[in-house]
């Protein structure tokens, strides 16, 4: 081979070697989202057991059709019927805020990104009036070194998904009706906590794993009011956040899009990277 062939090959060679790099930088960037090791189904069941609030309508799924058609194929197909809070689902902003967003309004980008969680079960299964501080954030933050990153989808863990569907030990009451709201007790996010999230960072949505972000006790709602009212939509009644990092993961949220809806059934997986 011609010396300068040879510096042609290598030439090449080299920059073949340089595209496939910048390939390989560029794969990592992406493939997060597209091909995730590992995808956790953050949503309950919907069935007879779902747990809904003790004044909402309960999920029925009544069969409309099930079994051989006799006509060479089988079918099935049911009706459900459901109220929009209960079961694994999101609060619209006009949940709590009037002329908020509803459910089909609320921006894709709030419920699609990066999110990281803070466990406060250890506190939280051992008082079911638990108030979910702004300690608790600062603590996270102190421990990753870092504020609540810009845009954040904040799940918070308490633990109680383990009681799910048990009634008495998830809800406080396994009782139902207006005079059973004043039995509830589950963990809840403190409005002290709320405020100062809206006020101090920016984040895009909140979850937690309990039947309301406000705890059981709540009378007044003051963490719905404050985060719906700034557009935060809130995600309740989550599962499995115990298998979840506290950070370095990714959200989908698709809750079913109601037209007006204040809120409504909600499909919610977590993509993990390791
Ligand atoms: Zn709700």
């Amino acid at each position: 081979m011609k010396p300068l062939q040879v510096l042609f090959l290598f030439s090449l060679l080299f920059s073949f070697g340089c595209q496939e790099n910048q390939k390989a930088t560029k794969k990592t960037e992406t493939t997060y989202l597209t091909n995730p090791k590992k995808i956790i189904d953050l949503s309950h069941e919907f069935s007879k057991e779902t747990i809904y609030w003790v004044t909402a309508k309960e999920f029925e799924l009544d069969t409309v059709f099930k079994g051989d058609t006799g006509k060479g194929f089988y079918y099935s197909a049911n009706n459900f019927t459901t109220a929009e809070h209960g079961g694994t689902h999101i609060d619209a902003p006009i949940h709590f805020a009037e002329g908020g967003q509803s459910v089909n309004e609320i921006p894709l980008e709030k419920l699609i990104g990066n999110a990281i969680k803070i466990d406060v079960s250890e506190k939280a299964l051992n008082n079911p009036d638990y108030l979910i501080s702004i300690e608790d954030f600062t603590n996270w933050e102190e421990k990753h070194q870092q504020e609540i990153p810009k845009g954040s989808i904040v799940l918070l863990e308490t633990g109680y998904s383990k009681y799910y569907p048990d009634k008495v030990k998830y809800l406080g009451t396994d009782l139902r009706g207006p005079d059973a709201v004043k039995l509830l007790h589950f963990p809840g996010l403190s409005p002290e906590a709320a405020e100062w999230l809206v006020k101090n960072r920016n984040i895009n949505a909140i979850g937690l794993d309990t039947p309301s972000i406000d705890y059981g006790q709540s009378e007044y709602f003051k963490s719905h009011v404050i985060l719906l009212s700034e557009n935060i939509p809130a995600f309740e009644n989550l599962n499995n956040l115990d298998k979840l990092p506290e950070n370095n993961f990714e959200i989908i949220a698709l809750p079913m899009k109601i037209k007006g809806g204040s809120g409504g059934p909600l499909r919610i997986v977590a993509l993990l990277n390791n």
